[in-house]
């Protein structure tokens, strides 16, 4: 008998518990628990999607996060890495299981029209005004962990070990993570047994979530590259070299390495995102500037992809006479995010007895990138998983007329946000409860599956 089962009979005299029947059992998250919680997850959710902030500035967001976990009876330390935050919750002997939301929003412009929407403008980086929006959802990742801290903390004899959560800044830039980890996270503070996250998106009705064991997303890998040529006036090419045609025919060019040289079938994604030349219609630039990303699944694809990048580009420059090489640069880089199979499959049963059946799908891996992966590759187990967050009537529309509706990182993305936050709060909460039932040897046991 588990501890929760003990509890669950001392609670209950077996008479009554025969006549309370298996599915008040079955359901792992019981509603008054939910119930309880969601109203300060949810206005936490309002007030972080009106006043998102931009990756690696999340000041605001960290402190009223951890200022509501620090309420909660939760040992926070913030800072880890500028605004990354961590809160502890010990719970007698048993494993530490990491729950991990970002913090960070994007510039774009929010077009929803919702009541809540934001208006908020702020400096990026390179010192550009720019419109910040909850575009990706990462304000109901942490809306839903607070919803978990608070029946988590009240529901202490339902699970034992060490909750811990992570707050982490920089999601959208892949460098939060590797942040975090380089200032401490897994020596300063406990190294999990297992690390778990999830991410909302249209691609499940809201109260579903979706499950995928191994690869669960991309290598995702970021290029500048700067193409050198000989500015001059507009009306004489004949004396300079033209950058902006040597870039054009680059990029042309790029489209042949998936069409013409990875093997059919295989998954390969090479995006030129944005070219920036020139300043007027009658001058030859100096040079030209585009940035890349690329997506894969596999290394050696990945490997034969960034190796014809660049035999592309150089052989494009000097096919074009340009006076030197161009410059490519790797300046961002993530593995895909990788589910212990074995894991994963262990956590169908208490997020379908939480949810449903029907409401735990096996989905195909994403396209998308997350720095997740950088806590597995420091050899914590992890289980990343889907969040449906699309209106089910909304969803049921797309399906039929086959316009599918605003994808993360979209103006107009809204995910359906009650149906959505509580199935993150249940989904999360059956989760931690069950690997939190477990002795840290029991969970070695199912998370030994090495990475292929
Ligand atoms: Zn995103
Ligand atoms: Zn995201």
């Amino acid at each position: 008998m588990t501890r929760s089962k003990l509890l669950l009979f001392f609670a209950f005299p077996p008479s009554l518990f025969l006549l309370i029947g298996v599915s008040a059992f079955a359901q792992a998250v019981p509603s008054k628990e939910v119930d309880r919680a969601y109203p300060d997850a949810h206005s936490l959710y309002l007030d972080l999607h009106e006043n998102p902030e931009l990756s690696g500035h999340e000041t605001q967001t960290a402190a009223k996060l951890a200022a509501r976990l620090r309420s909660l009876g939760y040992d926070v330390t913030e800072h880890v890495d500028n605004t990354g935050i961590v809160a502890l919750l010990k719970n007698g002997a048993g494993p530490t299981i990491m729950l991990r939301t970002e913090l960070d929003a994007l510039p774009v412009e929010e077009k929803t029209g919702l009541p809540y929407a934001s208006k908020v403008h702020a400096k990026d980086d390179g010192g550009h005004d720019v419109p910040v929006m909850h575009a990706c959802g990462h304000d109901l990742h942490m809306a839903s962990l607070l919803g978990t801290a608070e029946i988590m903390v009240h529901t202490k004899t339902t699970w034992h070990g060490t909750l811990m959560l992570v707050g982490q800044p920089a999601e959208e830039t892949i460098n939060g993570a590797d942040g975090m980890i380089r200032d401490g996270l897994f020596t300063r503070l406990p190294k999990p047994d297992v690390a778990v996250a999830l991410h909302v998106g249209n691609e499940h009705a809201a109260g579903m979530v979706g499950v995928v064991g191994g690869v669960y997303d991309t290598n995702a890998d970021s290029l500048r590259i700067t193409i050198y040529g000989k500015g001059g006036h507009g009306s004489a090419p004949h004396k300079g070299v033209d950058p902006i045609v040597i870039a054009a025919r680059t990029i042309l060019s790029l489209q042949t390495i998936v069409s013409r040289e990875v093997k059919p079938g295989e998954m390969a994604v090479i995006t030129v995102g944005y070219i920036r030349a020139g300043t007027k219609n009658n001058i030859i630039p100096d040079d030209a500037e585009m940035g890349l990303t690329v997506r894969t699944f596999k290394q050696d694809v990945r490997k034969q992809i960034l190796a014809a990048i660049e035999r592309i580009t150089k052989a494009e420059s000097a096919a074009g006479n340009a006076p030197r090489e161009p410059k490519i640069e790797h300046y961002e880089s993530t593995d895909s995010v990788y589910n212990d199979p074995a894991l994963a499959e262990h956590l169908r049963a208490p997020l379908e007895a939480a949810l449903g059946k029907d409401n735990v799908v096996t989905e195909e891996p994403h396209t998308g990138s997350e720095d997740f992966s950088f806590y597995v590759e420091q050899g914590v187990p992890g289980f990343y998983f889907s969040l449906g967050g699309a209106d089910p009537a909304k969803f049921a529309e797309a399906k039929t007329t086959g316009v599918s509706l605003p994808s993360n990182h979209s103006s107009l993305f809204a995910p359906d946000v009650e149906p959505a936050l509580r199935t993150g709060i249940i989904a999360e909460v059956a989760v931690l409860r069950n690997l939190l039932n477990m002795s840290p040897e029991e969970l070695r046991k199912i998370t030994t599956t090495p990475r292929p």
